[in-house]
This record gives C-alpha cells, sequence and structure tokens, in this order.
C-alpha cells in the first residue's frame, strides 16, 4: 500500500471515536493467522465478545435453577423479551409497546401479514420490488394464494427501468397512482439487499396511507444499518432479523414492529398463541384469548432464551456506541472512504450499482466487476484468497459492507489494495 493511502488510513482511524469497539468484537482469522478484512456484516455480523459470557449465564441459571430460571436470577426467562424492548425501540424509532423479537423474519412477515394483508374483491393487490429478497416474494405470492387470488395479476412487481440497477421513485409514486383502488398493501425494504438502494420509508407511507393502502417494510438490511423512525413516520408493520448488522448470530430471532395505533384493534385477525395472552393471566390457563395491548399480542411461544440474550449482548454494544446517530455519522464517512477510492483508483474496473447520493444508501456498496482478464467469480475468489470476506451475487456483484462498530477505514484501505491487486 502507497504510504499516502496507510497514513490517511491511520489518520481517520485515529479520530474516530468509536475506533475502540472493533475490539470487542472477535475479528475471524485468515488462513495464514492475520486477521481477515470482514466486509460482511451485511450478510453476517461478527461475535461480540461479552455475547458467550452472557450466554454461559444463562447456562449456568438453567443448570442451577431449572424450571425456576423463568423467575429467579438476574433476567427471569419469563418476561425475558422486555430485556431487549427498550434498545430495540430506540434503535427502529418506535415506542417500546411497538417493538418485539420474536421468531424468525420470515415467520413474521406472515404473521403480520395475516393480520395487515386484508383483500377484498376489489382491494387484493400487493406492490414490491421484482427483485425481492425471494423469502419476501415468496411469503407475499403465498399469501395472496391463501385468499383466493392469483398472484399474477395480484403482484404490482416495480423495477429499474431498461438498463438501470435502482428503482426510481417516480416507478413507485406512479405504480400507487395507477393501482391506488386496487392496492391492498404495500411492502417494501428499507435498504435493498442486492444494490444498497434505502428507500424512503417516511415518504412512501405518506403516499400510501394517502389512499388508504396499509404499509409494512422489511428491514433486514436497514435495522441497525440507518437510523429510522418506525413510529413517527407512521408505517403499518415491520420486520427484520437480528443477524445480519444486529450481530446476534446465525439464524437469531427475528423482530417485529406493529404501529401503535392498531395495538387496541379487535377487528384485526390474528393468529394466537399463549404468548399473545395477556401476561397477567396467561398462567390462569384459560382458553378465551385476551390479547397483550402491545405488539406482544402477535408473540405466539415462549422465546428462545439463548438466541434472546445474543440480541442483548449486541445491543449492548450499541447502546454504548450511543445509538444510530453516531454509528450512522461514521458509516457515512467510512462508506464515503471506500467510494472514493474506488473511484479514484479503480474506476475502469468496476462500477457502483449502488445510490451515489449517501442519503440514499446505507453502508453497503455493491460492485459491479467490469469484464476484464478474469471473470467477475474470480475476482471475487481471488480476494477471497487474500483474506477479504466479502459477499457474491451472480452474476456480477460484489456486495461489500463496511460496518461503523468493527470496521477500520484501515480495512477499506486493504480492501482497497486487496481489489487492485486481483483486478491488474
Ligand atoms: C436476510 C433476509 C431475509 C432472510 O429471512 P429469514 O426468515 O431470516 O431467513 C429475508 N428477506 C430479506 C429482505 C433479507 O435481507
Amino acid at each position: 500500500m502507497t504510504q499516502t493511502l496507510l497514513d490517511r488510513a491511520k489518520t481517520l482511524d485515529k479520530n474516530d471515536s468509536l475506533s475502540h469497539f472493533r475490539e470487542r468484537f472477535y475479528i475471524p482469522a485468515h488462513d495464514d493467522g492475520s486477521e481477515s478484512i470482514y466486509l460482511c456484516g451485511n450478510s453476517l455480523g461478527l461475535q461480540p465478545k461479552h455475547t458467550s459470557d452472557l450466554l454461559a449465564e444463562e447456562m449456568q441459571k438453567w443448570r442451577e435453577f431449572g424450571v425456576k430460571g423463568h423467575f429467579l436470577g438476574k433476567r427471569p426467562w419469563m418476561p425475558f423479551h422486555k430485556e431487549l424492548t427498550h434498545d430495540l425501540a430506540d434503535l427502529v424509532g418506535a415506542l417500546p409497546s411497538e417493538v418485539v423479537a420474536m421468531n424468525s423474519l420470515t415467520v413474521n412477515l406472515h404473521l403480520l401479514m395475516i393480520s395487515f394483508y386484508r383483500p377484498t374483491k376489489s382491494r387484493f393487490k400487493i406492490l414490491l420490488e421484482e427483485k425481492a429478497f425471494p423469502s419476501d416474494h415468496f411469503a407475499i405470492e403465498s399469501q395472496i394464494r391463501l385468499h383466493g387470488h392469483d398472484p399474477q395479476a395480484g403482484m404490482i412487481l416495480i423495477k429499474p427501468d431498461e438498463g438501470e440497477s435502482l428503482i426510481r421513485l417516480e416507478k413507485i409514486w406512479e405504480a400507487i397512482e395507477t393501482h391506488k383502488d386496487s392496492l391492498a398493501l404495500i411492502l417494501l425494504p428499507g435498504v435493498q439487499y442486492y444494490t444498497g438502494q434505502l428507500f424512503p420509508v417516511a415518504h412512501i407511507t405518506e403516499r400510501a396511507r394517502k389512499y388508504g393502502i396499509t404499509v409494512g417494510f422489511d428491514l433486514a438490511h436497514a435495522t441497525g444499518n440507518v437510523p429510522l423512525h418506525l413510529h413517527r413516520d407512521g408505517v403499518d408493520f415491520a420486520v427484520w432479523c437480528h443477524y445480519k448488522y444486529l450481530n446476534s448470530g446465525p439464524g437469531a430471532t427475528g423482530g417485529a414492529f406493529v404501529h401503535e395505533r392498531h395495538h387496541q384493534n379487535k377487528d384485526l385477525p390474528r393468529l394466537t398463541g399463549w404468548w399473545g395472552h395477556n401476561q397477567d393471566t396467561r398462567f390462569k390457563m384459560e382458553t378465551s384469548f385476551d390479547p397483550m395491548k402491545s405488539v406482544e399480542a402477535w408473540q405466539l411461544s415462549n422465546p428462545p432464551i439463548h438466541s434472546l440474550i445474543c440480541i442483548r449482548g449486541s445491543l449492548d454494544l450499541f447502546r454504548d456506541a450511543g445509538g444510530m446517530e453516531p454509528l450512522r455519522k461514521k458509516s457515512l464517512a467510512l462508506t464515503g472512504f471506500l467510494e472514493e477510492l474506488l473511484l479514484e483508483r479503480l474506476a475502469d474496473r468496476i462500477s457502483l450499482i449502488t445510490p451515489a447520493e449517501p442519503s440514499e444508501r446505507g453502508s453497503q456498496l455493491s460492485l459491479q466487476i467490469r469484464p476484464g482478464k478474469k471473470l467477475p467469480k474470480q475476482v471475487f475468489e481471488d480476494l477471497e484468497s487474500r483474506g477479504v470476506v466479502c459477499d457474491w451475487r451472480y452474476p456480477n456483484v460484489i456486495r461489500v459492507a463496511p460496518v461503523p462498530l468493527y470496521n477500520s477505514f484501515l480495512d477499506v484501505a486493504n480492501f482497497i489494495e486487496r481489489l487492485e491487486e486481483v483486478t491488474k
């Protein structure tokens, strides 16, 4: 690496008030034992060092107390999910009564669509992106079928213009206007998983609600990545996972948001289980369902403590870092640095499909590898063999996500150096 680039990265790291959070994570090692250049937190976040201690505490409690652990110890299991409520609410800009960690993302999507996708004969369509994450596409398609409608007619798929990668907002506005009387639901991502495009949650919600259309967001790539204001923006419901930017481990329990205005609505259909029943009388084991007056009414089962404690571990770090505001600030700097170096040194070899406007993206940049001496997949594999961990998406895209909690400016510089080497 040139001395100037190295010096610059080191200076940026020295002036970064969040740089010490890196030490609170395990950075996976490369084959030669050195730290890998891990830029894959959009796929699986790294493990906070103290999480295994927290997990061990819960194992110890189980060993010591058995069933009594539901009521004893530092964090009794009975109300355990509430250990997360406050910090999760902060993270997504919600009231504590509006968020809960439960199930997994796709399960939550189904459960909330049962309540919030209520098609009628004339209003039964769902607006989504043509290239939605497959699980979201499948969930929507199957829900439409479940209600006896034809997915072909029921799915309004928006897509980028010919030859473009990003969805122009006008496309969304046009689709809303065109289908305003037949749309039952709009379901879009907060941040698009492939391109990294950040959608304006407030604006979309406002436009949809003007016509009485329900709005849900999949925040898998947005939670813990960009600031969110779900309550203020008036979003009806949202779902997310905790294993990407939330560093809670593979398959970690998911998250759900339901806006306060729906909490007391007795007309909403809902799939129910005992954990959604009024907690004060839950153990009377009576069979007339009395829903919690919060998003907790959507809970079905008692939650997996071993997964929730890992979310607690990660939320500790978000809290210690001061929440999304300082993290977003660093994220903008880190991603801006990556973009600047890519454009300066590699513009002939890659193009960026992520929006150039920082307010329209999170921490991920998606790089399209231009046809060169090597096949794009080979470029990715050569990066891997040099200790870079990022993510490959067919046919020619590498997704790179410098995460403000544990990535450094030096990581970015190292990545650039490796990418220059393998595309020479
Ligand atoms: C990661 C991701 C998923 C994964 O769903 P799971 O139910 O957690 O397996 C779904 N949708 C989107 C948009 C994602 O980014």
